[in-house]
């Protein structure tokens, strides 16, 4: 039996449309901008966005650093979450390699760094403080989704500002879903866009970093400099281009299991689901006891293969995870808190 794995949407594999037209993909060296499936992925990313320009790389990492590093110079600070993948889960890239100084703000409940906070995290223009230069925000953050208001707002206080604002938008598309709206009503509010064509939207290998042509110019020389610069990379980008045209419409599946499954876990004693944060693909849950090492060994003696800490938890639902699977997860752990 194959297993059911909860970790991540990461872990979903291409379709069989996807590995077709990875092989029948026309390509070329798209280190010389030569790879004609590579343009026709960056063009269209750049169309829906509403941006001018659109960078394909290997992974969520370099185009999240390659923003930090075409926005800021060295000795330039950016705001962004206390647990913001940028900041917390990405080796410190932006200051181990752009020496770029980040500024911290822990995100609330709605997954928003406050504006008041924002504001007095903004150093004046004095040689004593780092340059603020960027504003880093995660959309879903934790599966949770930031409304447009907001993001319009934090936009606002950019430009008074004269900052850049980036969006970390690995799972922006889980966002469109849950609020039923075009991607470009939230690039408008944006400087620079990075989007995962690899997560949920089940593409093998790939991300995008989307802003205007200034900024992308920037981007590909640093690609290039930190080992991006991929030859018949179309290859990849065949897969990318069904990601971002065809697989947006699916995410609604993957909601519609999350809450089928936290409607099973809800009643479970021992567990407590932070209802908030079960917004798109994502089941989160705190546990009453420190179970975490005990209720994988469960799982995995079942089947079921999840990353919790000791009191946490959080279920990823994903292509790859049928809805007959569900009702299975459930069982396996109302099982284990039953024994416990
Ligand atoms: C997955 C992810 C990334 C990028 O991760 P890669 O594995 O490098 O593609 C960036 N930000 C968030 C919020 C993510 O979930």
């Amino acid at each position: 039996m194959t297993p059911i794995d909860l970790r991540s949407d990461t872990v979903t594999t291409p379709t069989h449309e996807m590995r077709q037209a990875m092989m029948t993909a026309p390509i070329g060296d798209d280190v010389y901008g030569e790879d004609p499936t590579v343009n026709r992925l960056e063009a269209k990313a750049a169309e829906l966005t509403h941006m001018e320009a659109a960078l394909f790389a290997p992974t969520g990492t370099q185009t999240n650093l390659l923003a930090l590093l075409a926005h800021c110079q060295r000795g330039d600070e950016y705001i962004v979450g206390s647990d913001a993948h940028t900041y917390m889960y990405e080796g410190g890239g932006a200051a181990v390699l752009g020496s770029i100084q980040p500024c911290t703000i822990p995100f609330n409940e709605k997954a928003e760094l406050p504006i008041i906070k924002i504001q007095s995290a903004i150093k004046p223009n004095d040689p004593h403080f780092a340059r603020t230069r960027l504003v880093a925000l995660e959309n879903t953050q934790h599966g949770r989704v930031l409304n447009t208001p907001y993001l319009k707002e934090v936009s606002q206080l950019c430009q008074q500002q004269e900052l850049g604002l980036h969006l970390d938008g690995a799972r922006v598309f889980h966002a469109t879903t849950k609020l039923n709206i075009q991607i470009s009503e939230i690039t408008q509010h944006l400087d620079s866009i990075s989007i995962c064509l690899s997560k949920g939207l089940c593409a093998p290998v790939g991300s995008l970093l989307c802003g205007n042509k200034d900024l992308i110019a920037k981007a590909r020389r640093y690609r290039k400099m930190l080992g991006g610069g991929m030859r018949q990379a179309g290859i990849l980008a065949a897969a990318g281009l069904i990601a971002l045209e065809k697989m947006p419409e699916r995410l609604q599946e993957d909601h519609d299991k999350a809450q089928a499954l936290s409607a099973l876990l809800k009643s479970i004693e021992g567990l407590t689901l932070r209802e908030n944060w079960n917004q798109t693909n994502m089941v989160w849950a705190d546990f009453d006891n420190p179970i975490g090492s005990l209720l994988t060994q469960h799982c995995a003696a079942n089947g079921i293969k999840i990353s919790p800490d000791d009191s946490s938890m959080r279920l990823v639902l994903h292509k790859d995870i049928s809805h007959d699977q569900i009702n299975r997860i459930g069982q396996v752990f109302s099982q284990f808190f039953e024994q416990t």
